[in-house]
């Protein structure tokens, strides 16, 4: 594993109810319970929110959700992540603050934020907070294929800023999953077979792990130059959809 490129606090939920016939909080603003958005200030650190809907039935009636599940996905909530630098923040204890300690810091780092932003992290129940520390893989290079092979965060974990690490698992997945299908065709050997699965694995793997890297630093540096760079680009991306689309299609080439 790399370097750690930022710290994420606060995978937490903000419960939403029905009002007026819609899922929201009448105490937050649309833009809040009805998209994904990325707050990226002038001077440092950055939020992310997002909103759950389930659209499955439970496999698990809601009143006996085991204690040990994190999170309850059975109600729609927005979740929110705070990220910044790992030296932004008091790294030698973080894992000793409680939920409510961490709320308490990330409500310090946010002072003169719209007040909106503000009462989704003030509302939060302080037992789905917690901190995360963000790791990177370092790049590995070709290794002698044997029988057993890599797919992954075993291979190429990544920090979630680029949103991709559960999607580049599963284009492993059906790489691994077409290439074993080419041996019991009989069109492929074994060996080859999965070499060639762990060359074009790597590629995609790594490249979607440099993608997560570059964008981790950008939130945790404090250039102002960088920030404008990147707020404007983020702008553009939000307002132009076919932008949108083609960043989302770059993503992990
Ligand atoms: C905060 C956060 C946000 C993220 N957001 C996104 C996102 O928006 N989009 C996205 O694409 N990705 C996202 N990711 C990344 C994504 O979660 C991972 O890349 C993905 O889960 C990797 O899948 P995996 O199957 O390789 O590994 P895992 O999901 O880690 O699965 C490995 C499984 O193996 C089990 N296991 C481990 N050891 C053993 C053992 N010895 N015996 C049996 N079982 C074992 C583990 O318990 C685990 O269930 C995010 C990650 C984080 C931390």
């Amino acid at each position: 594993m790399g370097e750690d490129a930022a710290q994420l606090l606060g995978v937490r939920r903000e419960e939403l109810r029905r009002v007026r016939g819609q899922t929201g909080d009448p105490a937050l603003p649309r833009v809040l319970t009805q998209d994904v958005n990325l707050v990226v200030p002038k001077n440092r650190g950055s939020l992310f929110t997002a909103v759950w809907r389930p659209d499955r039935s439970p496999a698990v009636a809601t009143d006996d959700t085991p204690g040990e599940f994190l999170l309850d996905h059975t109600r729609p909530y927005v979740l929110w992540g705070y990220a910044d630098a790992a030296d932004a923040f008091p790294a030698d204890r973080l894992d000793a603050l409680s939920g409510t300690d961490l709320q308490r810091l990330v409500l310090d780092r946010t002072a003169g934020w719209a007040p909106a932003l503000r009462a989704l992290i003030e509302g939060s129940d302080p037992t789905t907070v917690n901190a995360i520390r963000l790791r990177s893989a370092t790049p590995v290079g070709a290794w002698e294929t044997g029988p057993v092979t890599l797919l992954g965060d075993a291979i190429h974990n990544m920090t979630p800023m680029a949103g991709v690490g559960a999607n580049t698992a599963l284009r492993d997945a059906a790489l691994l999953c077409r290439m074993l299908t080419e041996v019991e065709a009989g069109r492929m050997t074994l060996r080859p077979a999965l070499h060639d699965y762990e060359r074009q694995m790597r590629g995609h793997g790594f490249a979607a792990v440099r993608q997560s890297l570059r964008n981790a630093r950008q939130t945790g540096s404090t250039n102002r130059v960088g920030r404008a760079a990147f707020r404007t680009m983020l702008r553009a991306i939000g307002a132009v959809p076919p932008l949108r689309r083609r960043m989302a299609a770059q993503l992990g080439q």
